[in-house]
């Protein structure tokens, strides 16, 4: 089996080492191609506006100088002498649930692969935010990450879907198991802005990561992830709201 690697968090972060500690439990045909520097935040972007440049690391190890989905494209397109048979995205570092899924370079570097017609997963690690900086224990993945993954590799997908994987902010062992759950909602707020000035006197804004508020409807990712669970969550890639195809075409209707 051959397996594609990426990460938003940059090819050098330490999510995807523990990544490819998942992967080799599998095979041995991994290949690696990620972002040059940190994407966290780049959703499904693609680089249009200046070229990309792809930088060999080491065997089937390269860097690209764009963003997660530049990445796949890379491997899928130039990179790659034949298709992979899985792709894994992360472990990111932090968390991908709810509404977070339309801004993550994870789980968009996973929407790529399900678009190229490929079994994706994207993984990440939740963490308590407090104090950690650099440090984000990926306990809970490490040692959770191949029991979520075995059954993953076999399940029947359908076309055009995914697999969102997040662990729990504990220590492996108080991880209280796998639950596969439908995407939650966060109510609304996307934490502050913090305005500052630079060395120069110049005005800047700095988007930040407040902790966010959420109702905790049952059978959701954020449900799962408060209860210290592994939450599994398929997702599709068929964004129409079916109901309201019906009620808009009568309104457009002669
Ligand atoms: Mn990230």
């Amino acid at each position: 089996m051959r397996i594609l690697l990426t990460n938003d968090d940059g090819v050098h972060a330490p999510g995807l080492k523990v990544l490819e500690e998942i992967a080799r439990q599998f095979s041995d045909d991994i290949w690696i191609c990620a972002p040059s520097e940190e994407q966290s935040g780049a959703g499904h972007s693609l680089t249009l506006t200046r070229p990309v440049r792809l930088n060999k690391l080491g065997d089937r190890r390269f860097a690209v100088t764009g963003t997660p989905t530049d990445s796949v494209m890379m491997a899928l397109r130039t990179v790659m002498d034949s298709p992979p048979d899985l792709i894994l995205s992360g472990v990111n570092r932090g968390a991908n649930l709810g509404d977070d899924i339309t801004y993550s370079g994870t789980v968009s570097a996973a929407i790529e692969g399900a678009l190229a017609g490929i079994r994706s997963v994207a993984f990440s690690q939740v963490y308590a935010r407090e104090g950690m900086g650099d440090d984000v224990p990926f306990g809970a993945a490490r040692e959770w990450g191949a029991k979520v993954l075995a059954p993953l590799i076999e399940a029947p997908l359908a076309e055009r879907t995914l697999i969102n994987v997040n662990f729990p902010a504990l220590p492996p062992e108080q991880v209280k198991g796998i639950r596969v759950v439908r995407q939650g909602f966060h109510d609304y707020s996307r934490g502050s802005i913090v305005e500052g000035r630079d060395p120069r006197g110049y005005r800047y804004f700095w988007f930040g990561l407040d902790p966010i508020e959420h109702t905790m409807d049952h059978g959701t990712d954020l449900e799962a992830i408060d209860d210290g669970y592994v939450a599994v969550t398929p997702l599709q890639l068929d964004l129409t709201h079916y109901s309201t195809i019906g009620i808009l075409a009568e309104r457009f209707a002669d």
